[in-house]
């Protein structure tokens, strides 16, 4: 039998506004139970990706910061398989394909001013909470960025090709512009995807919400999209809860 490998974004996929682990762990677990490998692809950080996971119990491998990274508990492939790629740290091996963040932030900081840019970055714990609604612990781990920044405002438009040219990649998600590397959702997908087929066949599945979970409809053999967005390979779901029963 496949090995079947799924990819989740978070934000208004698995998370609504408030946040909350509750609804969106009912499906992990659902599709855990029923031998999916589950793996979350989200714009989110290391440490708030972490605070997902506690909640749903997941012990599978992650993709952080918009395809920027993939962290690999140790031991959860073999060393064969892992040990050549990427680095250790701490409990994990991570394969990293985006920028680090204080290379994007040495950008961001020189243009920032002329376009009145708006970023975690520049911004205090209470205006965070003020532009995400995350509550105040989550947004202190969403502060802590490796590799990639959020826009939430500008006051003027222009900065997107300016950053572009600086060798940044600019995405949208659910609901702010990502800066990252050159890398997307779909690649870091691919890599991992490459890693599970060196433990045998693999179908590998995906859901999101947003253009920037474009990238990772491309690289996998079935795709969802919840809510109204078109992408010629996913089909539209209404809810996350719509996906038990196309895939269990
Ligand atoms: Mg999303």
């Amino acid at each position: 039998m496949k090995m079947r490998v799924i990819f989740l974004d978070l934000d208004k996929t698995l998370l609504g506004d408030d946040y909350s682990p509750e609804p969106g762990g009912k499906v992990v677990t659902a599709l855990v139970e029923a031998g999916f490998e589950v793996v979350l692809n989200s714009s989110k950080t290391r440490t708030e990706q972490e605070y997902y996971r506690r909640a749903w119990n997941l012990m599978s491998p992650f993709i952080v910061e918009n395809g920027s990274a993939v962290y690999i508990p140790r031991n959860y492939f073999s060393p064969k398989i892992t040990g050549k790629f990427g680095v250790g740290r701490g409990c994990y091996r991570v394969i990293e394909l985006g920028k680090p963040y204080e290379e994007i932030r040495v950008v961001l900081d020189a243009i920032g001013g002329g376009y009145g840019l708006k970023y975690y970055g520049n911004s205090t714990v209470e205006e965070v909470v003020e532009f995400t609604g995350l509550p105040e612990e989550l947004a202190r781990l969403a502060m802590m960025r490796e590799y990639s920044e959020t826009l939430f405002r500008w006051k003027k438009e222009g900065f997107e090709a300016e950053l572009e040219r600086r060798g940044l990649r600019i995405s949208r998600g659910s609901r702010f512009l990502n800066v990252t590397g050159d890398t997307d959702k779909g690649r870091a997908a691919e890599v991992l995807i490459r890693l599970y087929s060196l433990t045998g066949p693999v179908e590998s599945f995906a859901v999101g919400d947003g253009p920037n979970d474009f990238p990772l409809f491309d690289v996998v053999d079935h795709a969802y999209i919840v809510g109204d967005l078109n992408h010629p390979k996913a089909r539209n779901i209404s809810s996350i809860k719509e996906l038990l029963e196309v895939v269990t």
